[in-house]
């Protein structure tokens, strides 16, 4: 096998730029690898002024930033969180870390995130049972704005603190503001396959700047203010490396220019698709009000509508190994986490939503360094695979 395949369409392979290596180089001439420095503290000022917030803290991953985030929230073994069923397995596994239980929510159909009406179900029927959820974790699936202004609401009147995980949703806005910025705490991913990386890594922002310096503590071992090795709590050694966040400050630069080569290649496939029958392209079109990143482009087969012309025996694991025989990577949608053996015996409010979408979806290779020629071969092969 070869270690590298130049021939294969990968789902969303890493897209470096000009500049990484100069912040790395100069990470490594000036000897400053560790501990946090420069390069830490300009990616942390370049995601700031990037969402519109005052204070960042770079960590290790995305996960580790939503763990961090639900710590600040307050929450603990017994609590419950909020969550949608419709995400990556990372949005929950950190609940669990803390002996809390995840309470899982459908989508809705419009974005494919949190339902607000199931949402208010869910809220309603846990207190009725003697627990108010402690947090809800709100997420922008595809890079897709969930239902804000109904979400804001409910987390208002029912006075539960929002987690936002935009880790797939960095560089989408709604009414012109940055995802990221509408929790306490909000949450990015920096992880190889995100609209920019650092090879691995994430982010936790926040307006409160108490918030930002205790992340930072329980980040670096929660280690107390005194000329010994002092602990008073219990911390996690999280933070990002400085090599690492001069490949961060490099993809930053880069940011507005990824999200419109992703929003381009959304419009090929949305425009040279249309007439494929029995396939739509997702999450089109965008509902007032909302910016996406288009991460990643996503197809339904067989739409509900019951005009549409119909191919009934495909499914998207048949049409996943066509593309793979034309070595081109795609990926089912997330599988609900109410599915999940993990999560068997969490409590669900709705789930047929995500369920179906699930049983219907493809993502596409979306990666902002394919070119017209990448985006013809992936149709060829959905033509090749729909006729046959
Ligand atoms: C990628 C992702 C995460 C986790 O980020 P990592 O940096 O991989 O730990 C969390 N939530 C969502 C929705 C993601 O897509």
């Amino acid at each position: 096998m070869r270690s590298q395949d130049y021939d294969r369409l990968y789902l969303s392979p890493p897209h470096l730029g000009r500049h990484e290596l100069n912040y790395v180089s100069k990470a490594i001439e000036d000897n400053w690898v560790a501990p946090a420095g420069p390069n830490l503290a300009g990616f942390e000022a370049d995601i700031c002024a990037a969402v519109g917030v005052p204070y960042c803290v770079a960590l290790s991953s995305g996960t580790a930033a939503i763990h961090l985030g639900l710590i600040l929230l307050g929450v603990g073994p017994g609590d419950e969180v909020l969550c949608p069923s419709f995400t990556f397995v990372a949005t929950a596994n950190p609940i669990v870390y803390l002996g809390a239980t995840p309470v899982f929510v459908d989508s809705e159909p419009a974005t494919w995130n949190l339902c607000p009406e199931r949402l208010r179900e869910a809220i309603l029927d846990r207190m009725a049972k003697g627990k108010k959820p402690k947090a809800l974790i709100l997420v922008h699936l595809y890079g897709m704005p969930a239902k804000l202004p109904e979400i804001l609401a409910l987390a208002q009147e029912f006075e539960i603190p929002i987690l936002e995980d935009a880790a797939e949703a960095l560089g989408s806005e709604w009414q012109q503001q940055p995802l990221g910025g509408f929790g306490r705490v909000g949450v990015f991913s920096f992880n190889g396959n995100k609209i920019l990386t650092t090879s691995g890594g994430g982010a936790l922002v926040t307006y409160d700047r108490a918030l930002a310096e205790r992340a930072r503590f329980l980040a670096t071992q929660a280690k107390d203010d005194a000329p010994h090795y002092q602990h008073s709590q219990l911390g996690y050694n999280y933070r990002l490396s400085n090599v690492l966040a001069g490949i961060g400050r490099g993809q930053m630069e880069l940011l507005h220019d990824r999200v419109k080569r992703r929003r381009e290649i959304f419009a090929w496939y949305r425009e040279h698709l249309a007439n494929l029958p029995g396939l739509t392209v997702a999450l089109a079109p965008e509902p007032a009000g909302s910016r996406s990143n288009r991460w990643l482009t996503t197809i339904l087969l067989n739409p509900a509508d019951p005009d549409a012309e119909t191919v009934s025996n495909l499914t998207p694991e048949t049409l996943r190994r066509h593309l793979e025989t034309r070595n081109i990577e795609s990926r089912p949608l997330w599988k609900p986490l109410h599915l999940q053996p993990l999560f068997a015996d969490a409590p669900v409010y709705g789930g047929a939503v995500c369920a179906d979408l699930f049983a219907r979806g493809l993502c596409l290779p979306s990666g902002t360094a394919m070119g017209d020629a990448e985006l013809r071969r992936v149709k060829e092969a959905l033509t090749e695979a729909l006729s046959a």
